[in-house]
């Protein structure tokens, strides 16, 4: 809890400073961290033909290279061009710490890292003996000096292929609910789904309810609420792709850890099933690597437009309560 609120006040002073550099007139979006999930030594989740690690690099060079066109000026750090753990680090979390490091000490103003989800017992599918017929017959059974015909089945059974059907897009913010016992009991009813290194999957909290519109209250006045805009304008644009919206969700764990070490708005964006077999050759596609990077930088720009919308000098001035954005 001592944590929680040294980050609450820290976040503050990020955010203070953010509303000083506006009103000096500072671009609000300058520098951009792009993090493709896992790598190396880690995989991440195992398709048919690709890993997660490949087609996260693949897809955040792709958004990197769309958002240097665009935006010459853009500032652009990756934590990984290659596929090894972020700054040749030997393990995945001595990885993960140098991501946060590399977004923090850049001067991040976004934070956007690039997984792909996974669910089910294998990638594709999996073949699962199941009864594809049952003949009635009898035989005869003995009992003291008679004799009775009993009839019984006889099973046919067929390995059948169940295809691992889970599809869609994701976008991760961070948690900030920290009950741990609410984590406890969600993840209970929650099927293996998502990140091959998550243990724990939240749906957003309820912002009607009173104490968590106070929690997010505090978040408001800074990071939380520029992600959870962005997260939305990325699944909008996933939707308006065609793709199937698993919406905007939060996760406390190790996997999202990553969100809440970074000092500035950030996002985990799941873009697909790499466990099922048609959107695994979608993510492999350039047809689908290009449409999935141009929905993230639609969002990314809309986000950008609204930032700057919102910090032109007759809007800036004096604004203390907590916006809409
Ligand atoms: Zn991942």
């Amino acid at each position: 809890m001592k944590n929680l609120w040294i980050a609450y006040t820290l976040l503050s002073c990020f955010g203070w400073m953010n509303e000083l550099g506006a009103q000096q007139g500072k671009k609000p979006l300058q520098t951009i961290i792009i993090d493709p999930g896992h790598g190396g030594i880690d995989p991440g989740a195992p398709g048919m033909k690709s890993t997660e690690a490949q087609v996260a690099l693949q897809v955040s060079l792709k958004l990197g290279d769309t958002i240097a066109k665009a935006w010459p000026d853009m500032k652009l750090v990756f934590t990984r061009t290659t596929d090894v753990l972020p700054g040749n680090k030997p393990t995945k979390d001595a990885a993960l710490k140098y991501r946060a490091d590399l977004a923090n000490e850049s001067g991040g103003d976004l934070f956007i890292a690039i997984h792909l989800n996974a669910a089910g017992h294998k990638p594709g599918g999996w073949y699962e003996r199941r009864v594809v017929n049952k003949i009635l017959k009898t035989r005869i059974v003995k009992k003291g000096k008679k004799t009775y015909k009993k009839p019984y089945y006889e099973y046919e059974y067929e390995n059948v292929w169940v295809p691992n059907k889970a599809k869609g897009t994701e976008t991760y913010v961070w948690a900030t609910n920290k009950n741990d016992d609410k984590v406890r009991s969600m993840n209970k009813i929650t099927d293996y789904s998502g990140e091959i290194d998550s243990t724990t999957t939240l749906e957003l909290p309820d912002p009607s309810d009173p104490s968590e519109k106070a929690r997010m209250l505090i978040y408001a006045q800074n990071y939380f609420r520029k992600s959870l805009n962005l997260a939305d304008l990325v699944q909008q644009e996933f939707t308006a792709a065609g793709r199937v919206d698993r919406g905007v969700k939060q996760r406390n764990d190790k996997g999202i850890w990553v969100l809440q070490a970074t000092g500035m708005p950030s996002i985990l964006i799941e873009i697909g099933f790499i466990s099922n077999q048609e959107e695994e050759e979608y993510m492999n596609s350039e047809s689908g690597q290009a449409e999935i990077v141009a929905n993230i930088f639609t969002a990314i720009k809309n986000y950008k437009e609204k930032l700057e919308l919102r910090n032109k000098p007759a809007a800036a001035v004096n604004e203390e309560a907590p916006k809409a954005f």
